[in-house]
């Protein structure tokens, strides 16, 4: 279904907010917006908010990893460090997301987000499993792998 485009992705820029085509075999590169021209790096954890999220997700030809968090949460900050890791190990492989789900509710209510954090894999769009709770590096990576 991505077969002309299977290593694009949409994501969003941090700076203008803007949706962007990225390729993610150059994805070390770091990729440039083409709006604000700033760089968009997806070696670390990109945002999430409801504005993108299908966009994103949907359109993504590798697995995306989302942490739906909240700042006022201790095991999200646990967590924290451990996805920076696997966003940069899987540079172009995977994509790492979080959704804030203070800022965010209706997509905490669409995935059911009883406790958090809650770690969401999907594939092509779909959820293809979850994890709850602070886990550590071996299960995240076992939850990208199952999308994979
Ligand atoms: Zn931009």
């Amino acid at each position: 279904m991505h077969t002309a485009s299977a290593t694009k992705a949409t994501v969003a820029c941090p700076h203008c907010g803007r949706l962007n085509r990225v390729d993610l075999a150059r994805a070390a590169d770091g990729p440039k917006c083409g709006v604000c021209g700033k760089s968009m790096p997806l070696d670390r954890p990109i945002r999430l908010t409801d504005a993108e999220f299908d966009r994103v997700v949907a359109d993504s030809p590798v697995p995306v990893l989302v942490d739906f968090y909240a700042d006022w949460c201790p095991p999200c900050k646990m967590m924290a460090p451990t996805l920076d890791q696997v966003a940069r190990d899987r540079t172009g492989r995977a994509l790492v997301a979080k959704v804030d789900t203070d800022a965010n509710p209706g997509l905490a209510r669409r995935f059911r987000i009883a406790s958090i954090p809650t770690l969401i894999a999907f594939k092509g769009g779909a959820e293809v499993g979850r994890e709850l709770g602070a886990i550590p590096r071996q299960r995240l990576d076992a939850l990208i792998d199952r999308a994979g």
